[in-house]
């Protein structure tokens, strides 16, 4: 098996022991890294501990935008930790919109996450950080106005999905985008792999998020990766080995990390 990273896994939102187990068999499924986003204070400080002590793991600190937002004080404390682990951390994330709670409760305002998500961009920019965005339909395109207006290039659109004319924009722009596990049976996910350039992808599992298909009732594990490999190369029409050396490339120079 040729090396991979999953480059966007919730590693608090597992159970203990299942954590524990799908760690200790990451060098089987040659999962060399794992980008582990954190949703909140709570969970950025359980990712940057465990990142301290397995160098596989390599943190993103920041809110996730699908719950109510913070305190100022969290704010606070989630900015302090941030420009205190610059160095430690290799993205600002998981940020972005508030795409499904806003569906289910319209009454959610919207320029107040606005507010927030460029507050961590604007961090990323001055610290000279990637991005983990959680951007998605028209979300994605309120996001690119505010990397346009910043003239900020590394953002990752992570489970991106969206209109033609924003896959379009974010294409010209250079934005990354990852693939999920359900690219073996979303006809839709496989029609944006067929159209984004191979230099501009990455692969996901956003575990412990579940899948269908041929993953329903399995606990998401970044060994699925591998499938989604195999059918990124059946639909690019590469060979395997091409995808895992370029998808590997793109990850370890967008977030500046080393090979293993
Ligand atoms: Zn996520």
């Amino acid at each position: 098996m040729k090396p991979i990273i999953d480059t966007h896994i919730h590693l608090d939102m597992y159970e203990e022991s299942f954590r524990d187990q799908m760690l200790s068999e990451l060098d089987l499924y040659s999962i060399t890294q794992l980008i582990a986003v954190s949703n909140d204070l709570h969970s950025c400080l359980r990712t940057l501990t465990w990142s301290m002590e397995d160098q596989r793991i390599k943190p993103a600190l920041g809110f996730h935008p699908e719950q109510s937002l913070p305190t100022n004080q969290e704010i606070e404390q989630i900015t302090d930790l941030i420009h205190r682990y610059a160095n430690h951390m290799v993205a600002i994330g998981e940020v972005g919109l508030p795409y499904y709670t806003r569906k289910k409760n319209p009454g959610v305002i919207l320029s107040l996450y606005v507010e927030l998500l460029e507050h961590f961009l604007l961090l990323a920019k001055e610290l000279d950080k990637p991005v983990v965005l959680h951007a998605i339909y028209e979300d994605a395109d309120l996001v690119c106005d505010l990397l346009e207006k910043h003239e900020m290039t590394r953002a990752h659109f992570h489970w991106f999905k969206g209109s033609a004319t924003t896959i379009d924009r974010m294409k010209e722009n250079g934005y990354f985008i990852s693939i999920t596990p359900d690219c073996v049976y979303e006809k839709e996910v496989q029609s944006l792999i067929r159209n984004y350039p191979l230099d501009q992808l990455m692969v996901e599992t956003d575990g412990p998020w579940p899948f269908e298909g041929p993953f329903k009732g399995k606990i998401t594990h970044p060994k699925m990766i591998h499938d989604s490999v195999e059918k990124i190369s059946e639909l690019k029409g590469l060979p395997a080995e091409n995808i895992y050396n370029q998808l590997y490339k793109n990850t370890i120079d967008f977030y500046k990390i080393d090979s293993f």
